[in-house]
């Protein structure tokens, strides 16, 4: 099952979070802010569920991707 991540505003890393959760779930899911201490910078940070992102593969992120945000000007040539 995939792992929610999130990207480090500080250090532009990622981490888990420790959760792990399939697609469905998270599309469906609330989350309310929730606090993370950040084993790449030791600083506190608040997330919510637009700050964090599924560990995908890599073909099905792009997928993902494509379908979630539509046309942009990265998909511009398609
Ligand atoms: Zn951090």
């Amino acid at each position: 099952m995939p792992e929610l991540l999130y990207r480090c505003p500080v250090t532009g890393q990622e981490l888990s979070l420790g959760i792990s959760v399939d697609a469905d779930t998270f599309e469906k899911a609330e989350f309310d802010y929730r606090t993370i201490v950040c084993s790449k910078c030791g600083q506190q940070h608040e997330w919510t569920k637009e700050d964090v992102y599924l560990q995908v593969p890599p073909e099905v992120d792009r997928r993902t991707r494509e379908k979630k945000q539509g046309p942009d000007e990265r998909f511009s040539g398609r």
